[in-house]
Formats: C-alpha cells, structure tokens, sequence
C-alpha cells in the first residue's frame, strides 16, 4: 500500500459547492474500482486547492489505464466544474502486506479482518494481495458486491473483537457457512471464480471448540466431507474443502 495526495485546484469560486460534490463522487468511484482502499478519505482545503489524502494499492493505482466507466464519467465531471488535478505519491506504508506477482495464479481466497485496508482477494500460491482492479470487474463495471462484503465483514469482526456488543452476533456470522456474511463472502468468491476462471475459497473463521481432538475431526461443514491438510496453508488454514472451495483454521482456543 501506497499513501497518495492528490491535489485538486478550482479555477475560480463560482462553483465551490458543486466542486466539492464532485471530488466526493470522483474519490467514491476509485473506491468502487479497487482504486483507492478504505472509506474514509481526508481532504484539506486551502484557498481554492483541496487536498485528498489517500491509500492506494500501488504506486499506479491511480493510472487513468484502470478506470472503469464510471471513473471516467466522474473524471469528465471533475473537468465541468473546474477541476483540475495532480497526484503525487507521498511513500509506501511501512507495516503491509505484500502484492502477489504471480504470472497466473491457481487459486484466490478472499480473506479481511477488522482492521485491514487492503484488498480482500489474496493469491492462493503466494497469499498476497490482488488489487481488484487487476481482475475483470465483477459487479456492474465495479467491485460493488466485493467492497460491501467487505465492509460487513470488518463490523462483524469489529464486534467480535470488542467484546462489548453482539460478540456472539459477529462470531456466529463469521464462522457458519450458511450465515447471511457467509452467504454474501460465497456469492462474492462465486462472482470471482466466474468473471477469472480460476476457483476462488471462502475462509470460515473458527473460534471455539470442544478440544483438539474434536477439532481434527472437523468435517466440511457444507458437504460433510474430510477436509483436514497434512500442514497448514499459508500459515492460517488448516482445513479445505476442494468440492465446497472452503477453509477454515483449527480453532484459534487450542491450536
Ligand atoms: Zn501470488
Ligand atoms: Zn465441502
């Protein structure tokens, strides 16, 4: 991850307003795009340049060569309203994960947790991360369906880790196969697999547990079969399922 400041400047006062509206919709359409990461954007305004700053995937992230249609709409919009812009990147993050570059990958997995800002499609060979507009989009020329998974995804975990407020609600989503998060994170893998052509798994968190016994025993809990591996992927999964394109850890209580 990269952090960005694009500096917008007004040509003159007269459409401030609509100006501001349209550097809102320009940042939400990258966001959409797999552009820009994250949904909180901070914008400075001096005078009549208003500065965005912005974490960004790659250090080209913002290249007009990865604009959707609704990039370039909004892009045509910047331009009506007296907008112009400059992007500069101002350094990578230091503590990120590192981006997959592979020729052609496998496998994905789609993994997040409540914290992390970056891409949910991992690489299968390596687990890095694949920013998303690296791959055909998957929802109405954006990665509408990916980003909302996303995002439900990190509250879910969020109440979990807070332990405060519907820590049951947010576990119980995360670790079931057939909740309505699972449900949503299957469909997106399914989304995934098709617009790709390569077979994309679903990881199901794993929090508790009636002992390590009982847990190696764990079956797929959507087609009943073993699904135990000789060692772990990538350091986290210790379960997969090939039928049902699904992982899950042993138990993080007893492992
Ligand atoms: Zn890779
Ligand atoms: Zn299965």
């Amino acid at each position: 991850m990269f952090i960005a400041e694009t500096a917008f400047t007004l040509k003159d006062k007269v459409n401030e307003e609509l100006a501001e509206d349209a550097i809102n919709s320009f940042l939400g359409s990258l966001r959409m795009n797999g552009q820009v990461l994250g949904k909180e954007f901070l914008i400075a305004k001096r005078g009549l340049i208003y500065r965005a700053f912005l974490h960004i995937p790659e250090a080209d992230s913002l290249d007009k060569k990865y604009a959707n249609s609704y990039v370039l709409r909004e892009l045509k919009k910047l331009d009506e309203v007296g907008l112009s812009f400059l992007h500069k990147i101002i350094g990578k993050e230091p503590d990120c994960s590192s981006i997959c570059v592979c020729n052609s990958p496998g496998s994905y997995i789609v993994f997040t947790d409540y914290i992390s800002l970056e891409s949910p499609l991992r690489c299968g060979d390596c687990f890095g991360v694949v920013p998303l507009y690296k791959i055909p989009r998957t929802y109405d020329d954006e990665y509408y369906d990916i980003i909302c998974w996303q995002s439900d995804y990190q509250a879910c975990d969020s109440l979990q880790m807070n332990c405060l407020t519907g820590e049951r609600f947010g576990k119980q989503q995360m670790s079931r196969h057939n909740s309505s998060l699972s449900k949503q994170g299957i469909q997106i893998c399914n989304n995934i697999t098709k617009a790709t052509g390569i077979k994309t798994y679903y990881y199901l968190y794993r929090y508790s547990s009636l002992g390590k016994k009982a847990e190696l025993n764990r079956r797929c809990p959507s087609c009943g079969k073993e699904w135990l591996l000789d060692k772990p992927l990538h350091k986290i999964f210790d379960f997969c399922c090939n039928d049902c394109l699904l992982l899950s850890n042993i138990s993080w209580s007893v492992r």
